[in-house]
């Protein structure tokens, strides 16, 4: 596995997915009674943005995140600041400046700041010294529990969760050509065992037919109401390998739908590369 996040931590993949996570939380909170919040790609949790990014052939990259949360970090009005004071608390507590980033944190730590006492976090991640960074980063929250295990065992092993109801996210690398079939068949277990449970697939939009592929692909499951909210940062032609991206939720939380497009398109507008750049949302299986 060659997949290090580090190198795409703060990216404008990572804004459009964690802002979409926050909202997703907060619906998920309308209810009182607690959820699992179960990541099956969890990372590190913490990725400090400054740190030299090399390769293995020994060559420098050149680190994703000014064009992401870069752009953003002095916004202070709009849809995307909840996001955004989460991003800038957790930059401050690592002892980063105010006026720009140093550390920006990954989608774990950013459940377990919105977690009540009712709910509950299992964190998935199969690489051994990212798992145990996670563990260390965490280990001061109650109900986190912190796993090396595959994210797809894990939506067989841990659901359904005693409490019933559970949010997953599933944010894979995308490294193997088995990904797309992987999810699918996690996500028809996962259903199986927990009807009505809310998941969020993040994935990329590199070439259009692979997406529509994995859309029709998914609609075989016979799913429950599905909402698709995609970012798109450059149009076909750009030179960009991933032109956006996407989140594909399964029983999303009631009456989200306006405000996931709001931050979608907040996003586009501010990350956009060229005049084709926007968002978008549509029920893939509507609501009955
Ligand atoms: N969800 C994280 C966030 O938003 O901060 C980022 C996750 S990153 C896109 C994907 C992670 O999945 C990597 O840390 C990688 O090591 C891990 N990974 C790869 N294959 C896995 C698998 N089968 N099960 C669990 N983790 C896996």
């Amino acid at each position: 596995m060659n997949y290090r996040h580090h190198y795409h931590a703060g990216n404008a993949a990572d804004v459009f997915k964690h802002a979409l996570l926050v909202a997703l939380i907060s619906g998920m909170q309308r209810k009182e009674k607690g959820f699992l919040y179960l990541d099956t790609h969890a990372g590190r949790g913490a990725y400090e943005l400054e740190e030299t990014m090399r390769l293995a052939n020994g060559r420098e990259r050149a680190p994703e995140w000014p064009a992401g949360i870069g752009k953003l970090w002095t916004e202070q009005a709009g849809s995307l600041v909840p996001f955004l004071e989460i991003i800038r608390r957790f930059n401050r507590n690592r002892g980063g400046p105010d006026e720009r980033p140093a550390w920006y944190p990954g989608s774990p730590w950013i459940a377990a700041e919105l977690a009540r006492p009712v709910d509950r976090l299992a964190l998935c991640e199969l690489r051994e010294d990212d798992a145990d960074a996670l563990a260390v980063e965490l280990s001061l929250r109650p109900n986190v529990s912190t796993r090396v295990m595959d994210g797809y065992t894990a939506v067989r092993a841990l659901l359904p969760p005693p409490e019933k109801r559970a949010l997953v996210l599933i944010d894979p690398p995308y490294e193997s050509a088995g990904e797309f079939p992987d999810i699918l068949s996690a996500l028809g277990e996962g259903l199986r065992r927990l009807p009505g449970g809310v998941f969020a697939v993040w994935y990329p939009v590199t070439e259009r037919a692979r997406t529509d592929r994995f859309q029709r692909d998914y609609l075989a499951l016979k799913p429950p109401p599905t909402l698709v909210v995609e970012l798109r940062i450059a149009g076909e032609s750009s030179e960009l390998r991933m032109k956006g991206c996407g989140l594909l939720i399964v029983n999303p939380p009631w009456k989200i739908e306006a405000d996931l497009l709001g931050l979608a398109r907040a996003v586009a507008s501010r990350l956009g590369v060229d005049a084709d750049a926007g968002a978008s949302a549509f029920w893939l299986v509507p609501e009955s």
